[in-house]
């Protein structure tokens, strides 16, 4: 059973998972952490490496809001540059704790702060990319918050507007490149709005991400071009709140 078949069992996600039904985790059983992205496709066992998985839709599904050839170069070239280089920093760290202990190193070979930095560039790139692109569905058919969703945005901003001005501010806002993001924070289970700039600088360790927005120019420049304002106010015709309410019910344990 993947992360979809069991959101479906719970209720509520049954149409979602038939359209999502991605590659690899099959294999992870019930038992599934609420880690971000658990089963979006970005990982298959068979192979042991990290996969780009398949948009959820068609390129054009997103138009007039993103359009399609923003889509075809954002997750074919882009999102596929992070999980290339994030296979090749695991296989780097691979054959450093295969050297020979005390070993100077191989000259030219990169140092493991390099790879290090490597990895969390391409890691963050692939892990919040694979989110991303299920946390967007085609204007109209991305539902509304549930239940839980629903009290946790009340609770946490004083509602959907609330949430919405702290969310698209903080977006427009980001310094860079970037991501703006919704993510779930267990301390107070509430939640809380970040920001990335440039995603494998900053985070809040224990936060799951929820609802993320990539504002790095790629994800936008070709129809918006400096206007990410515009585009900002355009996402928010496409957010896929049954995703996203399926995202907050296991990141709180919600059944
Ligand atoms: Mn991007």
């Amino acid at each position: 059973m993947n992360r979809r078949e069991a959101i479906g069992l719970i209720g509520g996600g049954a149409a979602l998972s038939a359209m999502a039904g991605p590659v690899g985790a099959v294999h992870r059983a019930a038992g599934w952490q609420a880690a971000a992205g658990g089963d979006d496709g970005g990982y298959d066992p068979q192979q042991n490496m990290y996969v780009l998985p398949p948009l959820p839709y068609a390129y054009e599904a997103l138009e007039p809001h993103i359009d399609a050839q923003t889509m075809r170069l954002h997750h074919d070239i882009h999102h596929k540059g992070y999980v290339d280089g994030l296979n090749k920093a695991v296989e780097q760290l691979s054959a450093f704790r295969a050297a020979e202990p005390g070993a100077a190193g191989t000259p030219g070979a990169p140092s493991i702060k390099a790879v290090e930095r490597e990895l969390a560039f391409h890691g963050s790139g692939h892990f919040l990319h694979t989110i991303f692109w299920q946390n967007m569905a085609p204007a109209g058919s991305g539902g509304e918050p549930d239940v839980n969703l629903g009290q946790a945005l009340e609770r946490s901003f004083g509602g959907m507007e609330g949430f919405w001005k702290q969310f698209s501010e903080a977006a427009k806002a980001v310094e860079g490149g970037g991501w703006g993001l919704l993510v779930y924070e267990p301390v107070a289970n509430r939640l809380m709005t970040m920001q990335a700039e440039k995603h494998q600088n900053l985070t809040a360790w224990g936060v799951t991400p929820l609802l993320v927005i990539d504002v790095w120019e790629h994800a936008y420049y070709l129809k918006y071009q400096n206007k990410r304002a515009d585009y900002v106010a355009a996402f928010r015709n496409i957010i896929n709140w049954t995703d996203v309410s399926d995202r907050a019910r296991m990141a709180m344990g919600v059944v």
